[in-house]
């Protein structure tokens, strides 16, 4: 029987061991399970409540692929993405996490206010973008994930 949404995939949950492994990075973009890996984070974030972001070892795939609506940062899935921060500034805010009690509950975290995001696009295509406030917040949650942490393990602030 055909199914018609074959690449949404079940997000996991914590404590699941698959969230806490270091990803590996993505050595060719145009690779099958890579991808594969883009066409499930894709079909996977368009059933969400909440939007906002999704990181592949959330769906069990161990690659350094985050999603991110495109309205954020104008692209939508970023490959071997690395956040530098450029200043010390931290802001704290709100956030919740599909792997985490299912997004319902949100979280008090300090991230760092601004920094250079570099990753590469699904066309191979190197960019580099200044990002702060939300954008950096949530580049940071999901590359957090590539590297197997969640944010019930950052550390709550009040
Ligand atoms: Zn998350």
């Amino acid at each position: 029987m055909a199914n018609l949404t074959p690449d949404v995939l079940p997000i996991l949950q914590v404590p699941d061991p698959r969230l806490r492994l270091v990803a590996a990075g993505v050595v060719d973009v145009a690779a099958p399970e890579v991808i594969q890996a883009i066409a499930s984070l894709r079909a996977t974030a368009k059933t969400l409540r909440f939007g906002g972001g999704l990181a592949a070892p959330q769906l069990g795939i161990s690659l350094r692929i985050i999603y991110i609506g495109k309205e954020t940062l104008g692209h939508d899935v970023l490959i071997n993405p690395v956040f530098k921060p450029t200043s010390s500034e931290k802001l704290r805010g709100l956030e919740s996490c599909y792997s985490v009690d299912d997004a319902n509950q949100e979280v008090r975290l300090s991230r760092y206010a601004q920094g250079r995001l570099l990753a590469t696009l699904p066309n191979g295509r190197r960019i580099k973008k200044h990002v702060r406030g939300f954008a950096a917040r949530i580049v940071q949650h999901e590359i957090d994930h590539l590297d197997g942490i969640t944010i019930d393990m950052v550390g709550a602030v009040l």
